[in-house]
């Protein structure tokens, strides 16, 4: 009887269940299964998926219906790397923008613009320089900074986050505690955990931290972006938090926590998971190096070339260098398996092939399997043993396809690496054809899921060149996977939330993929951007 009843209940209530929002005449990248031209969302979630008059008997008197005559809809981008925080001090204007300096001049130009507008012993603080791409191939020194600007600190991080430079003001208002090898007082430059310390000393206020994650939200929108895993500082946990309680966060944010916390989440029973669909805990993070950039990223055979302005000699980092570990493996054994037995995800930054062999080690030590979903970050100069070995112990690539940007003849990693070794470099393709898990992020280099698929698409070397729908499934379902949401995010499927975006053109046929623009952005079943301001 009871049975009965509730199929009663059921058939007479499924013909009154209309959507409130019905897209239809699209083209439409599920990711999951083949495209459709249709979707139907209810509430936050998608009800159905398919061919234009399945949809349509969904419609009701209210149901909001939108003809997007063949444009192109997918999946909202999940971003599987970023530093939201920091993208988002630079579109604040707490930071000085400096990715767009296409020179040494330039760059100084843009400092000097800035000092000229700031108040006289104000700090100028920039991000985003990169030398690498400029003609005098040199990095920014503390004489560079005197010259334009001797009445203002100045600090300008380095693309990477793993140098920076300050001027002779800056060095006398915060002392710097060096580490080996870390500070080159004559030229200003700081690097890794000395350089961190001494940004420590000049952190943003909440207040600012809550603006420039706003700020990073709406480009974000703008990018297609729906989903990021953040690597995410204390303040940055705080002020999430905050923005989330009073209805502000218009994204969903995965907290990764840096190593150093671990302590403190596990004496609070806390694991990765833990939250909503909104705000979540993810991994913990582990540093195995630093970057190719910065030369520190720790190679098995030395670096090809010398840095553009030498640290000192003797203290691992000068000629013939093989970078840095960050740890000794007996000790990133341990730390790891301790966050593994609390019920904690991993996450590994590890880019030169020495610092991925310390990972994986360190991971198989801690017993990691498939289900764990333990994560190498970056995994650059990955070779085909180690894909192997990854595939083994069913550990995620979470790979910036932007990087490629620094690969090819002429650029950052042949230079620092050689053509061999720039070849071996970022091998999408490889893992994909390992049966690797690939999970797409750009660690904000630039925040740009598009220019990402761009440069995925178009790779320079055969090993890292995917297709569209390889590239798009990386920055969506696969990069849900590696925060265990595969279920809720992701592809366009009854059941899932309703994250989607309107692209002006079909990156399967574009010429440019980084230059289509993101019409619309769907959160929830809301819509939360549209190029025409109407919203
Ligand atoms: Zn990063």
């Amino acid at each position: 009887m009871l049975q009965l009843a509730i199929y009663g209940i059921i058939t007479l209530v499924i013909p009154v269940l209309t959507a409130d929002l019905l897209i239809f005449n699209a083209n439409i990248y599920t990711v999951s299964s083949r495209r459709a031209q249709a979707l139907a969302v209810r509430d936050d979630k998608i009800v159905a998926v398919g061919r234009n008059e399945e949809i349509r008997k969904f419609a009701g008197p209210k149901t909001q219906i939108e003809d997007l005559h063949g444009k192109t809809v997918l999946p909202g981008f999940i971003d599987a790397h970023m530093h939201l925080v920091s993208v988002g001090l630079r579109e604040s204007g707490y930071y000085l923008d400096l990715s767009q300096a296409r020179s040494l001049r330039e760059a100084l130009e843009l400092v000097r613009a800035r000092v000229q507008q700031t108040e006289k012993s104000q700090w100028v603080l920039g991000r985003g320089w990169d030398e690498s791409r400029w003609p005098e191939r040199c990095y920014i020194t503390r004489a560079d900074l005197d010259k334009i600007a001797p009445d203002h600190p100045v600090v300008l991080v380095r693309v990477c986050g793993h140098i920076l430079c300050a001027n002779s003001l800056a060095l006398q208002k915060i002392s710097v505690t060096s580490r080996a090898g870390e500070f080159d007082e004559a030229l200003g430059l700081l690097r890794e955990e000395t350089a961190w310390d001494f940004l420590k000393k000049l952190q943003p206020s909440d207040e600012q931290i809550r603006a420039a994650i706003l700020a990073g939200v709406r480009l974000a929108h703008r990018l297609g972006v729906t989903a990021i895993h953040d690597i995410a500082k204390p303040e940055h946990v705080r002020a999430y938090t905050v923005l989330h309680q009073v209805q502000q966060l218009k994204l969903r944010v995965r907290l990764n926590v840096e190593a150093q916390h671990l302590e403190h989440l596990v004496a609070l029973g806390l694991r990765t998971g833990f939250g909503n669909e909104f705000v979540k805990l993810g991994a913990i993070k582990f540093f195995a190096d630093g970057s190719i950039g910065a030369r520190n990223a720790a190679l098995s055979k030395p670096y090809r070339d010398l840095t553009p302005v030498p640290f000192p000699k003797g203290e691992g980092l000068g000629e013939r260098s093989l970078g840095k570990l960050n740890y000794e493996q007996s000790d990133l054994n341990r730390l790891v398996k301790r966050a593994h037995d609390h019920g904690f995800q991993i996450m590994i930054h590890a880019i030169g092939d020495r610092a991925i062999d310390a990972a994986l080690e360190a991971l198989a030590y801690a017993g990691a399997t498939a289900a764990h979903r333990h994560r190498i970050e970056h995994a650059e100069l990955l070779s085909d043993s180690q894909i192997a070995r990854m595939r083994e112990l069913g550990i995620i690539a979470s790979m910036q396809p932007n990087f490629l940007q620094w690969s090819g003849p002429g650029k950052l990693y042949e230079m620092r690496l050689g053509p061999e070794r720039d070849a071996q470099i970022d091998p999408h393709r490889k893992v994909l054809d390992a049966g690797v898990q690939l999970a797409f992020g750009s660690d904000g280099m630039p925040f740009s899921p598009l220019y990402g698929i761009h440069c995925a698409v178009n790779a320079p070397h055969p090993s890292q060149r995917v297709s569209v729908e390889e590239a798009i499934h990386a920055y969506t379902l696969g990069a849900a996977y590696a925060g265990f949401e595969e279920n809720l995010l992701g592809s366009l499927e009854p059941g899932k939330l309703a994250d989607f975006i309107v692209l002006s053109e079909d990156p399967a046929h574009s010429k440019n993929i980084s230059e289509i623009k993101i019409e619309k952005t769907y959160l929830a079943g809301q819509r939360v951007f549209g190029y025409d301001n109407s919203i």
